[in-house]
């Protein structure tokens, strides 16, 4: 099986390097990545520069290839130049940090594993929740993520003898302490939350003002259906999600609005 293998922290980050380690014992990796973090990016796409591809060594032999993109033009340079649609699945992550609830639709995490599902192929976005004060790119070591790095290996071969339906790609959120914490795997669905944003006003030494997003994530009440309490309660979340934004049950409502092209 061969594995492509990306996320949005950045090629160095630990959770990719703990992830490769533990595909590796399943598949042939490839590992494709943002040169530098892209958190929060989305699914956008780079078209008016070049994207340049970069080899990166460890310990003396290739790790993957650095990307001046994101992680969804790691995915299309991937299977377009790089493995020339060789690839029998894509994984995107470990990220650090939940992916749940609105957050999904800001995450270049789960839009790596998106874009692998966009062109054809299964799909997996893993993200873990980071203690509290941690910092996002430094200090934390790849053993930090063999838990979650091996569970998503032994997934990731679940999902390719069972397969997954066209266009559906799967989000897994794990929760911290894995040694002692976790309860079980629930099957979710995105949770609503909504950012409340605030912004902290500062000024730059000549006097400039900027702002910065701080905000913070307000999630809805609900049960362990929904992602985000899931992993609250200490288990795994896994959330199957597909590409279309289609509010499939509104189509029937608009038509009763009897629009007319008659103006
Ligand atoms: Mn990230």
């Amino acid at each position: 099986m061969r594995i492509l293998l990306t996320n949005d922290d950045g090629i160095h980050s630990p959770g990719l390097a703990a992830l490769a380690d533990a595909l590796m014992a399943i598949g042939e990796v490839t590992v494709v990545a943002p040169d530098t973090e892209r958190s929060a990016v989305g699914h956008s796409i780079t078209i008016s520069h070049p994207l340049r591809v970069k080899e990166v060594r460890m310990d003396g032999k290739i790790f993957g290839y650095a990307v001046n993109g994101t992680p969804a033009d790691c995915i299309k340079i991937a299977l377009g130049a790089i493995m020339d649609h060789h690839a029998d699945m894509v994984v995107s992550g470990i990220n650090q940090g939940l992916n749940t609830g609105t957050n999904i639709i800001y995450s270049g995490t789960v839009s790596g594993a998106m874009e692998g599902a966009i062109l054809g192929l299964p799909a997996l976005a893993v993200s873990t929740e980071v203690g509290e004060g941690t910092c996002i790119c430094d200090n934390i070591d790849r053993e930090a993520f063999s838990f979650q790095a091996a569970f998503t290996a032994q997934l990731a071969k679940t999902v390719m003898e069972k397969g997954l339906p066209e266009r559906t790609f799967l989000n897994i959120n794990i929760p911290s302490c894995p040694e002692t914490g976790i309860r079980g795997i629930v099957f979710t669905k995105q949770g609503q939350s909504r950012f409340l944003d605030r912004f902290q006003k500062r000024m730059d030494p000549r006097q400039n003002i900027y702002y910065w997003l701080e905000g913070e994530d307000i999630e809805m009440e609900g049960g362990d259906e929904l992602d985000y309490i899931a992993v609250k309660r200490g288990f795994i979340s896994i959330t199957p999600l597909w590409c279309d934004l289609t509010n499939y049950q509104y189509i029937e409502r608009l038509k009763d609005w009897n629009l007319t092209v008659n103006i």
